[in-house]
């Protein structure tokens, strides 16, 4: 007899699988999706496993099958497990992410006659049983919720059981009703051969009668392309009965197709074709090419490319070519961009490059438009998946590339559900249990990614010069300002004098700026304005965070707390509590600094409000302003080439939130928003304002350089302890009662210390507990412990994690 290891889609099932034993009649495969047994319900589950042996004593049946084709490929099943064991997460979660959409349903119990009828003497049975058994033989088919409706619960369920046990009925399941059906259109064609309709028009013209019905048999008759009824009534002009009257003197037939949505609009599209490469990009090329081959043969080889480049550089060519050489060899792609940058450009390119074998999964696509796309790419019909985060999961066959641009992006982390995946993790253990190639592409890579290359584990590929506006243009001039001097010079403006100077100088002469401003953490850490002095907590190095109502300062790492001082430690200035602006006071301030200039704000409370990212951009783009004002998103991927100017307003907001990884995000960010500027051929400058422009993140992006800055943050993070040398956890928890929450994370902390001295575990250590970054979200307080260790993932995996904690494995951003 086989057995079946199944992960059952139930809350309880955690990380576990569950054994079934497999019927007789059934055949069953590994990533098949089943209906089983659980407590007293029928629930999906996929099967992971088969054996020969259960690993319980006493197992259920399998019930049924969903859908005989596998909806997991192997692969995909021990993706699934390996997210449930990295992520801690519940293993149905973590299948659930590769099942198609909206596959989560629920269950319809039916009852029905056995396929042999037992006879049996009706007299025997009670009146309840006569009836329900009348019902169903019947009806033939009949759901229990129906039963319910006519007996009421209790005695529809009692009934139907006792019957089932006799053998008078048998119990199916099916899937509740599909809420996403394929979309279907009607079309219509003639029974008869053209010519007999042409003859019949002309008999009904005859007779006088029935017009509209001659106009449409003509129509009909002529047409080569199958025609939908929709058109062929517009274009005869004829109403609905006319069609009917047609199809009852069996002349037409309407007949219902089912048709494919296209998210992407082939049309304007033109077909490109392959660039010829810079010889950066053909070296660059030529190695991923060889690294195919090799994986195609089977040989193990260098699978995991970064593909170092700033914007402009050329990357997405490679991307382009490596992917055309991965379908020469039989295979397929899966492309990874942020979700900001899935715009219609991005498609486009890829679109044009392969056209019609393209499919898009992005979470704007209607549930419809995704099931599509889902069973399309399961049924290998594209080249190339492209999406965000979850594309990793799609079901594209013969996977042999996959490509992450912006690898360092932090959307490609799941952070807000389980499982708290990190995408690029998932790609490469994807690549490894496929033997795909990884090119992961970025102008300024994750720290821990540049280090893996550093160790030899990933294989560096570097694209050094820019390509527009021709090749080895000269990346943009930078000038750092130091705001100190500008208070000594009595300015008191946010604007110092050069980047003021800069912005007069540009808008004047028809050329557009941006002015960026790093908001995340603005408000949350005290700066002294003469000197630029920051308190930070002496413990942990990480700035100390202003909590506003308690009037004091806090280290979110350690919970070490001070009162705010009335006086800078460092220069004795008084002007100690500048917390920084916001971008609608840097509106207004722009405003009145300079007067002729249109100004035009995009930030989140903007977008969220009225208008698209897109709209604000492309008002941008065909200059109806002058001057861009904006967070975080103006870094991604722009093409602005009348940009001239990009002044980043202060570039220490960033660098001072209580986060390892602040160094890290600042030279990104401002990396990346100073190679917003002279995409065009006017060139372009960028004006960095900062209390601390010795500081080694803003000296390393005002070069641009990334050298400079990894070499200094390697070297902190290992005197720190810090990822990549470590592996961090982070553990929330949250409740409304403050005090509680605290004593919580205390008790889980002492717990926690208590497990690992047991276990003689000596690279573990425990960071806080302290109020978590957030420290108030929806009406409830957080408090937050930090594991930090080589393997802090399975050591939690051994200890049952009580109701009310969040676990995240390799955190990133602040929480
Ligand atoms: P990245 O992805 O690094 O930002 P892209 O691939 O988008 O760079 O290239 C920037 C621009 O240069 C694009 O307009 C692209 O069409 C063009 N380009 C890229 N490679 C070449 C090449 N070998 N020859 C000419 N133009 C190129
Ligand atoms: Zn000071
Ligand atoms: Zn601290």
């Amino acid at each position: 007899m086989g057995y079946a290891e199944v992960s059952v889609n139930s809350p309880i099932a955690q990380r576990r699988t569950f054994s079934y034993t497999i019927p007789p009649n059934l055949s069953i495969e590994v990533g098949q999706a089943v209906w089983v047994p659980f407590g007293d319900k029928i629930l999906q589950g996929i099967v992971l496993e088969l054996s020969h042996y259960p690993s319980v004593e006493e197992t259920k049946e399998i019930a049924g099958i969903i859908e005989s084709k596998p909806v997991l490929s192997p692969s995909h099943v021990l993706l699934a497990r390996w997210l449930s064991e990295h992520y801690l997460s519940p293993l149905f979660d973590a299948v659930a992410l590769m099942l198609p959409p909206a596959f989560e349903r629920k269950v319809v119990t039916f009852i029905s006659s056995p396929a042999t009828p037992y006879e049996c003497d009706i007299s025997s049975l009670s009146q309840g049983q006569r009836h329900v058994l009348e019902l169903v033989r019947r009806w033939g088919k009949v759901s229990l919720r129906e039963l319910e409706k006519v007996l009421g619960t209790r005695q529809a369920r009692l009934i139907t059981s006792q019957l089932v046990g006799q053998g008078l009925v048998v119990k199916s399941y099916e899937l509740a009703r599909v809420r996403v059906r394929p979309k279907r259109v009607t079309y219509l064609h003639l029974r008869v051969e053209a010519d007999e309709a042409k003859l019949m028009a002309t008999r009904l013209r005859e007779q006088g009668k029935a017009g509209k019905q001659a106009s449409l048999l003509e129509f009909l008759s002529q047409v080569v392309q199958p025609v939908s009824l929709s058109e062929a009534r517009r274009r005869a002009n004829c109403p609905a009965s006319a069609v009917k009257a047609l199809v009852s003197k069996g002349l037409v037939e309407l007949q219902q197709i089912e048709v494919k949505r296209e998210p992407i609009s082939y049309q304007g599209i033109t077909p490109s074709e392959p660039l010829t490469l810079t010889a950066a990009q053909r070296a660059a090329l030529n190695s991923i090419k060889s690294s195919l081959l090799q994986a195609a043969k089977g040989y193990p080889s260098p699978n995991i490319f970064l593909l170092h480049g700033v914007t402009g550089s050329g990357k997405t060519e490679v991307y382009l070519q490596a992917l055309a050489e991965v379908v020469k060899l039989g295979k397929r792609g899966i492309a990874m961009v942020p979700e900001i940058a899935l715009t219609p450009q991005t498609i486009e390119r890829f679109a044009s490059r392969f056209p019609h074998k393209v499919a898009v999964l992005h979470s704007k696509l209607s549930l419809g438009e995704q099931f599509d796309e889902w069973q399309r790419i399961r049924n290998g019909e594209f080249d190339v998946v492209i999406g965000s985060r979850s594309a990793i999961f799609a079901p594209q066959p013969e996977l042999g590339l996959i490509i992450i641009d912006e690898e360092h992006e932090w959307t490609y982390k799941q952070h807000d559900k389980s499982p708290r995946y990190h995408a690029r993790d998932a790609a490469v253990k994807l690549a490894e249990l496929t033997g795909a190639v990884v090119i992961l592409g970025s102008a300024t890579p994750d720290v821990e990614t540049f280090y893996y290359t550093q160790r030899g584990d990933y294989h560096l590929l570097q694209l050094p010069e820019r390509v527009t506006p021709s090749e080895g243009s000269s990346l943009p001039q930078v000038k750092v300002v130091d705001l100190r001097d500008e208070l000594k010079a009595g300015n008191r403006s946010i604007f110092s004098r050069s980047l003021s100077q800069a912005v007069t100088k540009a808008v004047a002469g028809g050329e557009q700026v941006i002015l960026f401003l790093n908001r995340r953490g603005t408000a949350s850490f005290i700066q002294c304005r003469s000197c630029g002095f920051v308190l930070r907590c002496k413990r942990c190095e990480v700035a100390l965070t202003y909590h506003f109502v308690e009037g004091v300062l806090v280290c979110h790492q350690c919970n070490y707390r001070i009162p705010v001082p009335q006086i800078c430690p460092r220069c004795l200035s008084r002007r100690i509590k500048f917390l920084g602006i916001g971008t609608q006071r840097l509106e207004q301030e722009a405003g009145y600094t300079f007067p002729q200039a249109r100004l035009l704000r995009w930030d989140s409370d903007v977008t969220k409000r009225k208008h698209s990212h897109e709209e604000i951009l492309n008002k941008f783009r065909v200059h109806q302003a002058d001057i861009l004002i904006g967070t975080q998103m103006i870094a991604k991927g722009l093409d602005l080439p009348l940009v001239t100017l990009v002044g980043v307003i202060n570039a220490d907001t960033g660098l001072n939130l209580p986060d390892f990884r602040a160094g890290e995000r600042t030279f990104q960010l401002i990396a990346q928003v100073a190679g917003r500027g002279g995409r065009g051929t006017l060139g372009g400058q960028v004006v960095i304002q900062t209390y601390s422009p010795e500081h080694y993140v803003i000296q390393a992006a005002a070069k641009q350089d990334y050298a400079p800055f990894y070499d200094r943050e390697i070297a902190y993070r290992r005197q720190l302890h810090n990822p990549p040398f470590t592996r961090l956890a982070s553990l929330v928890y949250s409740h409304t009662n403050d005090t509680l929450c605290q004593r919580e994370a205390e008790r889980m902390k002492r717990l926690l210390i208590e497990e690992r001295d047991s276990k003689g575990i000596a690279d573990l250590s425990l960071i806080g507990p302290a109020p978590a970054f957030i420290h108030r979200l929806r009406g409830r307080f957080r408090w937050q412990l930090i594991l930090r260790g080589s393997e802090p993932s399975a050591f939690l995996s051994q200890i049952p994690i009580p109701q009310g904690w969040t676990v995240d494995i390799n955190p990133v951003g602040l929480v």
